[in-house]
């Protein structure tokens, strides 16, 4: 830790990374003791704010992490306010900064399945016929499909983005901090994420983020 806090020595980082957080994404109190001074070296370390929020991306789904994510919540509060800073300046590393933001509020889920929109699929089952239904959200299309092995993506129905006076909880935030920062694709994905789809089959109509989210909680990693 000496060490690398004299500088961004690539092996350094290189050897503490996988010592905090090993090549499995695995954590262990060391890495939380370790996270109040990556946070305090963060601001002119990218290595550091990469480490501190790959530490707290890999806290989801890990027993015993609750204890000692609340040990570190000052720690946690300045990194976040550091992230939140760092997007504002819209960064090459926007999304992953995004995702270490997501984690680092404990919404382990988003901060796992959020893409950058280019060529997304979430994959779910309707609410009403349990059909399974693949949502595409990408520069192909977004729309509620039918995947067929054979055929692609049939019975194709257009999104429904949400407005943004229709979302809520971190939806909201999520959608806020993209349009804050001018980033549109990312605003955009998200509408449309959190927005309606219809099911090709029963044309029951659904909030995507809400069935995504029941079908693929909680997130063991
Ligand atoms: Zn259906």
């Amino acid at each position: 830790m000496e060490r690398v806090g004299r500088g961004d020595d690539a092996k350094a980082w290189e050897k503490l990374g996988y010592r905090l957080v090993l090549e499995y994404r695995l954590v262990f109190p060391a890495s939380f003791a370790a996270l109040p001074h990556l946070v305090h070296l963060a601001s002119r370390s990218a290595q550091a704010r990469g480490l501190a929020g790959t530490i707290l991306r890999c806290a989801a789904g890990h027993h015993g992490c609750d204890d000692l994510l609340a040990a570190c919540a000052d720690a946690i509060a300045e990194f976040s306010e550091l992230l939140d800073r760092h997007l504002q300046t819209r960064p090459p590393d926007y999304l992953e900064t995004f995702l270490d933001l997501l984690a680092a509020k404990e919404q382990y889920h988003w901060s796992a399945a959020l893409g950058d929109f280019t060529d997304d699929f979430y994959h779910l089952a309707c609410p009403h016929c349990a059909v399974e239904v693949t949502i595409a959200i990408g520069d192909h299309g977004r729309y509620s499909a039918i995947r067929d092995w054979h055929l692609g993506d049939v019975d194709r129905l257009g999104l429904r983005p949400a407005a943004h006076e229709e979302l809520s909880g971190i939806g909201r935030w999520m959608h806020e901090t993209a349009v804050r920062d001018a980033h549109e694709p990312l605003a955009d994905g998200i509408a449309h994420l959190f927005g309606k789809a219809e099911c090709p089959r029963c044309a029951s109509v659904f909030t995507i983020a809400d069935e995504y989210t029941s079908a693929n909680s909680p997130i063991l990693q």
